[in-house]
């Protein structure tokens, strides 16, 4: 019988999306950083919402907090997007699933809150809501019984973790201790055989920069084709690209099913950071979509969920390394032996230097030094919101 104090209070706030850094919603950038740079997106179809995702809405949604109030006091909190449309949905909706409940109760209230909402949810911006409680309930978990997230999930399975980076810069990554770079594709099939050219250009000088052994993909953001997806894979694998990242549309497992059986042997085709639930990472394992998984613990159903869909993709054989989303998925990754490595992005504007991913929200985001990092052993996930920032609580109660 768990002797925990009851949950009191979950409050929802948001955080202004002004362009002035992003947080949790790291799209939300000002002009010249590289990740709004004329990235390859579905939307570029359209030349008038080519050049900058933001032009068609990446940072509408902005950041979200919530925070969870057990009786005694100690506050567990969590940032992810999702914005006021989540706030609503946590404040007068979800939170009736935690007030005056012990916040043990992990898998019930994951339940009841899934449950209570598919008939509106079941993936996108609602499992992004029920994400966000989920962690802070996690975090709220470990205050109260002083254990990182890392240890209630079963603990370490390695010293310290190893990662990627995601950026504009492969080269600056390698320099920094990176074991590989994932660069954006910034050509779609609108910009035809020019695009991809240029596509293949970027790829074959960050090739000569980085040297053969460096890992480089490609993350093309659900913007291509399976024509289009199939010759940039063959072209891309002369230039040993060692994976193509979520080529198609979360939606069509069929194109990612074929794109699995036409990409070159020793090319990994990866998917999922659009993926929501068990059930959606079913259809993306028994369908083999893909040689790797990327659900981001943040909008894939949070700590809860991810359990389970890293157990079926571990039974499977497929690896699951999750999207960004900092101390949330490191905690995770750490304590899995099929997530041998994880992904950071690099939020500078130049992506050439390492700077916290989720700056400025967080206080003590730990980030990786020469590419490793040993995840911090304090209570929760380890780290504390920034009062600093401006919050709004939209749908006080
Ligand atoms: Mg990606």
């Amino acid at each position: 019988m768990s002797r925990l104090p009851k949950i009191k209070h979950v409050r929802a706030f948001v955080v202004k999306n002004d362009g002035s850094g992003g947080g949790a919603d790291y799209h939300d950038q000002g002009d010249g950083h590289w990740i709004d740079d004329h990235i390859a997106t579905p939307m570029a179809k359209y030349p008038e919402y080519r050049q900058s995702r933001r032009s068609f809405g990446i940072n509408v949604l902005g950041t979200l907090v919530v925070e969870i109030e057990a009786e005694n006091g100690v506050v567990g909190f969590a940032v992810t997007t999702g914005g006021e449309p989540a706030a609503y949905i946590v404040e007068k909706h979800l939170a009736r699933f935690l007030e005056g409940r012990d916040p043990s109760e992990v898998e019930k209230i994951w339940d009841q809150m899934y449950f209570s909402t598919q008939y509106y949810g079941r993936k996108g911006l609602v499992v992004n809501a029920i994400s966000g409680v989920d962690l802070a309930l996690w975090d709220l978990l470990g205050r109260l019984r002083q254990e990182p997230v890392f240890a209630m999930l079963g603990g370490p399975v390695r010293d310290e973790l190893t990662f990627y980076a995601t950026g504009a810069r492969p080269d600056k990554a390698k320099e920094l201790g990176f074991i590989g770079g994932k660069m954006p594709l910034h050509h779609g099939p609108a910009e035809g055989e020019e695009g991809l050219r240029k596509n293949l250009a970027e790829l074959e000088a960050m090739r000569n920069a980085c040297g053969d052994d460096f890992w480089l993909m490609f993350d093309c953001w659900m913007a291509l084709d399976l024509n289009y997806a199939t010759r940039l894979a063959h072209e891309a694998h002369k230039l040993g690209l060692k994976w193509i990242e979520e080529a198609l549309s979360p939606d069509d497992y069929w194109g990612y099913q074929a794109l699995k059986k036409n990409a070159p042997k020793g090319m990994l085709v990866t998917t999922g950071e659009h993926e929501a639930t068990r059930w959606g990472f079913r259809m993306l394992l028994e369908m083999e979509c893909c040689d790797i998984i990327q659900p981001d613990v943040g909008w894939c159903g949070g700590v809860t969920e991810l359990i389970k869909i890293s157990a079926m993709a571990d039974a499977k054989g497929v690896l699951m390394i999750p999207h960004g989303s900092s101390v949330y998925s490191y905690h995770f990754v750490v304590t899995r032996h099929n997530s041998p490595f994880a992904e950071f992005l690099m939020m500078a504007p130049g992506a050439d230097e390492v700077v916290p991913m989720f700056h400025p929200q967080l206080i003590g985001e730990p980030v990786p030094v020469n590419g490793k990092l040993k995840v911090p052993d304090a209570p929760g996930f380890g780290v504390e919101l920034n009062r600093d920032i401006a919050l709004h609580r939209p749908y006080a109660r």
